[in-house]
């Protein structure tokens, strides 16, 4: 809340947060439908708004624990892959078996919206790179959760060429046919939309998020007409196939599970 003087008598004036912002306030204003929230009951409800459904942007350590059952926390270099020297069987053989347990575990990697805009420099690259180096390495999926204004501008073209670098990646899993989701969220532009975000087996995003290369005031500016109602948003993408699914968060972790199962 903030006093606005203008004229003698000071009128309250709500502060509206900058997008980025997950609210700490008490009372949140709706990006959406302008309706004030209690905080806690949007927290509660996944940071969608009760009223009109709109997905507010979170975190990527709250991302990991919507998508990942605590209960089964599962550390990275943890052990060494079971082999099976014996080729062992009872009623199954045990290389199936150790393929069934395996069949739901994934490597998952979540961009920071809060970091510089989730901006994609050398090291995020790096990252995702090794993170689906590491789902070929034990023959799992890759499940990479985007939210990026783009390529870094300050690391120039470094930045960029981790496009390439990803995507080659990526090429790599797909020869060893395992699958690659990528979930996009509000906002995935510029050089991430360019290169992996849109490279998933599935690509999977979030109600009403961003979605684009440039934006749109560059693009109507470019080719001098005005952009229909909608225009890269996840619905408008979905109906132009763009995109496989729109999903909402509250069922993201069931449908990426069952998209593996299927994939696998
Ligand atoms: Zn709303």
């Amino acid at each position: 809340m903030v006093w606005f003087k203008k004229s003698k008598k000071p009128k309250p004036v709500v502060a509206v947060r900058p997008r980025s912002q997950v609210p700490e306030g008490l009372w949140v204003k709706c990006e959406g439908c302008r309706e004030i929230i209690y905080s806690k009951e949007l927290h509660k409800n996944l940071m969608i708004c009760p009223k009109c459904g709109y997905h507010f942007r979170i975190s990527a350590p709250e991302r990991i624990g919507l998508l990942i059952d605590e209960e089964q926390p599962r550390e990275l270099f943890a052990g060494v892959s079971p082999v099976d020297p014996l080729k062992f069987r009872d009623t199954k053989p045990y290389k199936g078996r150790l393929k069934q347990y395996q069949e739901l575990t994934v490597i998952l990697a979540v961009m920071e919206y809060r970091f510089m805009g989730g901006s994609m420099g050398s090291v995020v690259g790096e990252k995702i790179t090794r993170a689906a180096e590491e789902a070929l390495r034990r023959d799992v999926g890759l499940v990479v959760v985007s939210a990026s204004g783009g390529a870094r501008m300050q690391e120039g073209a470094l930045s960029l060429m981790q496009m390439a670098k990803i995507s080659a990646a990526l090429a790599r899993l797909r020869e060893a046919r395992l699958p690659f989701l990528s979930i996009l969220t509000d906002p995935t532009t510029g050089g991430v939309t360019a290169s992996f975000a849109m490279l998933g087996d599935l690509n999977i995003a979030e109600p009403g998020a961003l979605i684009g290369f440039a934006g749109p005031r560059v693009i109507e500016q470019t080719i001098g007409e005005s952009l229909p109602e909608g225009f890269q948003r996840s619905e408008f993408l979905l109906q132009h196939g763009f995109l496989d699914m729109v999903v909402p968060r509250t069922e993201l972790k069931q449908t990426v599970a069952r998209c593996l199962r299927h994939f696998h």
